[in-house]
């Protein structure tokens, strides 16, 4: 994360946090009859025995040893001994030790503290290695700066040298970045300005949100917590949905000053930080990162836009379900049919297997080994982290899945896009540390791949009538919150982004461009309420990862290109797709993207998402109109 605006400096180790959805609870009327044990809680001890583990001190000591060592050896000495492509080969190799050395127990400690957010062996272990990590940060950022100072021919000709060629993409990397880098005191600064501002109003966002509770409208109800009030916007019944969407609502009145105010820091700090770094665009700093052009991503903006009137065709259709023109916003999530489906872990498991044994034996074996090996921590326990994510620590690289799974179809989609980046973990493990991670656009690819192989794969073993349809709105909605709505939200960004060069935000001007952004989405077809002006609060992007939802954008269009090529061409495709997530981050994304027909730069690629959407659509509403189906009554 943030990885360019630290130069190149190790990030929190490419730990895949995905955006919390509303969560689709089960009724007791869906289809569940499979009983065996639930959902499981993860195995982490073959990185470490538990968090006391003395094994974890001894490799964080390491780690500061390892780059301070390096550090003396190659301080000031690397434009004059990098130019020597034997000398550079070994002094990246050096630096990916480095990494790595501090990657596996910073890893260990953030996959503790998902499962364990309040335990205080948990916080503490993972304060200790996010200190080694800072430390380590400042040890190393000298280098990719000395390299960067060699000037672009020098490391592109070190690049495409035998001795270097492992490590071609990494000082292609640092070409490109190198017109934003920094003297190095103030790189030093910027790291720990990061520590004080950005973590700290992440942290106090969560802080926040975290200590929200939500009035039970039922007599005798307990206060409940956002994520499971968030969960009720699925519920079947409609008197629930509507209770859950007013009290969520009404919880975050009192602190909208306060998160007002977070927003409007943090966008100044981004402000700031492009502005230091000779950024023009806002998109600048997360585009570099991501290996595409802003130009390109406002482009892509701009056609998605054009196709709004897609979303608004289903949201048409769910209301007159409803009996109404308009769809209500908090039945957005509302189950199709009586009741909302679901399956237990064990057959949702098994579902994966199959799905990824379809596509070719490389998958199969993946996606078994993860489920084998106990890397998956699915159990819906109090105290877990939101949100779902996989993550793939050094040195074997081997994904750990991190999700809670009720059994609703959403938690379904969600295990499979987890699966879907553990796959694409999984093949890309044979790259060396300092290439593994790939662009966030082709992991996200990957994951929204997964999850419509897997969709197909559940319809395709007769699933029942009520089941299929909504497995099959599902899809269509998870594509309208991927594509549509990451647009929405990148453009309110983009419009803060603009008011804050001139003007502090206030929660006035928020609410307004909130609403204004949305409206674009869902004006004429989905009634916007007057307390949905504070949705923006619910977004945890914003405050964690600003300016960087189009990156969701991209994965699901890839994906549904890819999809359709798959269908299309069988088993001669699969091996195109292997040698693709096989790459990690070993290429850029377009040339990568290039080896599958697809052409990141020319938006082609878009139009024929749209094709793929437009298809879910129309094999919906016939099921609509030859089901006579409506809705859960509300
Ligand atoms: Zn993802």
């Amino acid at each position: 994360m943030q990885r360019v605006k630290t130069a190149d400096s190790i990030g929190r180790a490419g730990l895949r946090v995905e955006e919390p959805m509303p969560s689709r609870g089960l009724s007791r009327d869906g289809p569940m009859g499979d009983r065996e044990a639930g959902p499981p809680r993860w195995d982490l001890s073959a990185l470490y025995e538990n968090p006391l583990d003395p094994a974890i001190e001894s490799d964080l000591g390491a780690a500061l040893i390892a780059a301070e060592a390096f550090r003396h050896s190659w301080e000031g000495r690397v434009q004059e001994r990098c130019v020597e492509p034997a000398e550079a080969a070994r002094a990246l190799e050096a630096l990916e030790a480095c990494r790595e050395r501090i990657l596996r127990p910073l890893g260990y400690a953030m996959l503790v503290l998902a499962a364990d957010t309040q335990g205080a062996a948990a916080r503490t272990l993972y304060g200790r290695a996010s200190g080694v990590l800072e430390a380590v940060k400042k040890l190393l950022i000298f280098f990719p700066l000395q390299l960067a100072r060699m000037g672009p021919g020098t490391l592109a000709d070190l690049a495409a040298h035998p001795a270097c060629r492992e490590y071609g993409p990494y000082l292609r990397r640092i070409i490109r970045q190198a017109p934003a880098f920094l003297p190095e005191a103030a790189e030093h600064l910027a790291l720990d300005r990061d520590l004080t501002a950005r973590e700290a109003w992440r942290l106090f966002y969560d802080m926040t949100l975290g200590a929200l509770r939500i009035r039970e409208p039922r007599r005798g109800g307990r206060p409940i917590g956002l994520p499971e009030a968030l969960g009720r916007l699925g519920a079947a019944d409609g008197r629930r949905r509507k209770a859950a969407f007013h009290e969520i609502y009404q919880a975050l009145d009192p602190c909208i000053p306060q998160m007002a105010f977070a927003l409007d820091t943090l966008t100044h700090h981004e402000i700031l930080d492009a502005s230091a770094r000779g950024f023009g665009s806002p998109l600048d700093a997360a585009a570099l990162a991501g290996g595409i052009e802003a130009e390109k991503i406002s482009e892509l903006l701009d056609l998605v836009e054009s196709r709004y009137s897609l979303a608004t065709r289903y949201f048409r259709l769910k209301a007159a379900a409803f009996g109404s023109a308009r769809l209500a916003m908090e039945d957005l999530a509302a189950p199709w049919g009586r009741g909302a489906c679901g399956a237990p872990f064990g057959a949702a498991r098994r579902r994966l297997e199959r799905t990824a044994a379809a596509v070719a034996p490389a998958w199969d074996e993946a996606v078994r080994r993860v489920f084998a090996d106990g890397r998956i921590d699915a159990a819906p326990e109090a105290g877990k982290q939101g949100g779902g994510f996989c993550h793939a620590p050094p040195p074997q690289r081997l994904p750990y899945v991190f999700l809670s799974y009720t059994g609703s179809i959403r938690d379904f989609l969600t295990l499979a896009h987890e699966i879907g980046h553990a796959v694409h973990y999984t093949l890309a493990a044979r790259q060396s540390g300092l290439v593994f991670d790939g662009s966030r656009v082709v992991e996200e690819a990957a994951a929204t791949l997964f999850e419509l192989f897997a969709c197909r794969q559940w319809a395709a073993e007769g699933a029942p009538a009520e089941l299929g349809m909504q497995l099959a709105a599902a899809r269509i909605e998870g594509f309208v919150a991927t594509v549509m709505r990451q647009s929405v939200l990148t453009r309110f960004e983009l419009a803060l982004n603009r008011r804050r060069r001139v003007s502090p935000l206030d929660a006035d001007f928020i609410r307004g461009a909130w609403m204004e952004e949305n409206s674009r989405l869902y004006g004429d077809s989905v009634e916007m309420p007057g307390a949905y002006r504070d949705g923006w609060v619910l977004v945890p992007h914003l405050f964690h990862r600003p300016l960087t939802c189009w990156v969701y954008v991209y994965g699901q269009l890839i994906s549904a290109v890819l999809y359709r090529r798959c269908l299309d061409e069988g088993a001669r495709f699969a091996a195109r797709l292997n040698r693709l997530f096989e790459a990690g981050g070993s290429a850029e994304p377009a040339a990568l993207l290039r080896g599958v027909g697809i052409d990141l730069d020319g938006l082609a690629f878009v139009g024929e998402a749209f094709e793929v959407f437009e298809g879910f659509l129309e094999d919906f509403e016939r099921m609509v109109q030859d089901s006579g189906a409506g809705v859960a009554a509300p």
